[in-house]
């Protein structure tokens, strides 16, 4: 066999590969896709060693084969699909002894494998081999450089190869997690995608059935006796609820279709929480609250699509309603704050611990847990509610006390003309 192990190396390698290295270390580390990691490789190790090309075989942890990834005389990428077995080749040699090889003639040595040489018409001769490693050093692959140019490989060639290899292992090892990490984000929008798609089909198909049923509920208590109007009144409150909770999920279209969609126009704010209180809350005079509203004498104009940010509001006073028990006090409160205008609503409700203010906003957050809730709900309104007031570069937060209520601010910019 005509293997020549290397001995400890020396300090050989010049100043001017010295250099080279050290830019072309630069170089990989500011190259995060990994074929072009490859590619620069393979043609830096061929340039280094004076060869005439250079390949790179990686490691594939679950086949435990090495696969050529890049081969510089190889340029279509036919080597690509031939696996080279750990055992029996110099390739999987060199990896498994962990060690760099000198193959001065490859057809003295039987664990040649011709078919590599025929697949892409390139006469191999000889072969400088060396392991790489990535940051754990770990043997991850092989580098190899074919054929010296003029004379033969030497000592010094396989020391900047040894060099070259570890530079490039942990570059392309992290350029790979690099890359997995973004195709796992793209798989988790596209997921994200379905699920929204999702609730904004099912929840368009779930309304028209439940007018139907509304209207008919409706039409029947007008007919019926005091026995059966009591029966269709809990239908009615049913029916509600459901509604409720199908217009979240409806709300959630303002968000997807985003800032583009907006119909912007110039509004008195006071005019927006005039609507909010227009007509009595059902429920807040069941429970014989008491809603006030206070606002400045001035108007407070705001350039904002008037639906989406009535639905941000609304979902702020529903939730105070919600949470504040019998006879409690909710305080809708608009003012200027410099270049501002702040919405707050107050209750006087069970309150919000101070490690969950700022998850409640996201979606399908809710503080009680899910199977021991007392609150109807999604846990979609306030994540509905920030992504519409930042969408008009405004800001929504809250402040509670537990036990005592909560106040939830929205602020948006002011409008300035021209
Ligand atoms: P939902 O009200 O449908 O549960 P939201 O996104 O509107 O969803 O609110 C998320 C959670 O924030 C609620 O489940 C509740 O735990 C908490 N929360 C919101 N508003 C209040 C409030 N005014 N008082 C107390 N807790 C609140």
């Amino acid at each position: 066999m005509s293997t020549q192990p290397l001995t400890p190396p020396a300090p050989t390698i010049d100043a001017p590969r010295l250099a080279r290295l050290v830019e072309i270390s630069r170089v990989l580390n500011s190259t995060t896709s990994v074929d072009g990691l490859l590619h620069y490789i393979i043609k830096q190790a061929a340039a280094l060693t004076d060869s005439e090309a250079a390949s790179i075989l990686l490691l594939d942890p679950h086949t435990r084969q090495l696969y050529f990834k890049a081969a510089s005389n190889s340029p279509d990428n036919s080597l690509t699909h031939i696996p080279i077995p750990l055992d029996n080749s110099i390739a999987g040699s060199i990896l498994q002894e962990n060690r760099p090889m000198l193959i001065a003639d490859v057809t003295r040595d039987p664990r040649w494998n011709p078919d590599v040489s025929q697949a892409i018409n390139f006469q191999t001769k000889c072969i400088l081999g060396v392991p790489m490693h990535d940051a754990d050093r770990q043997a991850m692959g092989v580098l190899e450089a074919l054929n010296k140019q003029h004379g033969r490989f030497t000592r010094q060639d396989a020391e900047t190869l040894t060099i070259l290899a570890d530079i490039a292992g942990v570059a392309i090892a992290r350029a790979q997690l690099a890359e997995a990490l973004q195709q796992a984000y793209r798989e988790l929008n596209e997921l994200d995608q379905v699920k929204t798609d999702f609730i904004a089909v099912a929840s368009h198909e779930l309304r028209t059935p439940l007018s139907v049923i509304m209207g008919y509920v409706s039409f029947l208590r007008e007919e019926a006796d005091p026995d059966m109007a009591g029966q269709l009144d809990t239908v009615m409150d049913a029916a509600v609820h459901l509604r409720n909770l199908i217009q979240d999920m409806l709300n959630l279209r303002y968000v997807d279709a985003g800032e583009s969609m907006l119909d912007l126009q110039a509004w008195d704010l006071r005019e927006v929480v005039a609507e909010l209180t227009a007509v009595p809350d059902e429920t807040a005079v069941s429970r014989r609250q008491t809603i006030t509203s206070h606002h400045p004498p001035d108007p407070i104009i705001v350039r904002i699509d008037h639906d989406v940010i009535l639905t941000a509001f609304t979902n702020l006073l529903d939730n105070a309603i919600k949470f504040t028990p019998e006879g409690g006090q909710i305080d809708l409160r608009l003012e200027q704050r410099g270049h501002e205008a702040w919405f707050s609503v107050c209750d006087t409700g069970i309150g919000i611990p101070a490690d969950k203010l700022e998850w409640i906003f996201k979606r399908f957050c809710q503080v009680e847990p899910a199977l021991r809730r007392r609150y109807e709900g999604l846990g979609l309104g306030l994540s509905i509610a920030k992504d519409l007031v930042e969408l008009h570069n405004g800001r929504i937060w809250a402040e509670s006390t537990p036990q005592q209520g909560s106040a939830f601010t929205i602020a948006l910019p002011l409008h300035s003309e021209g």
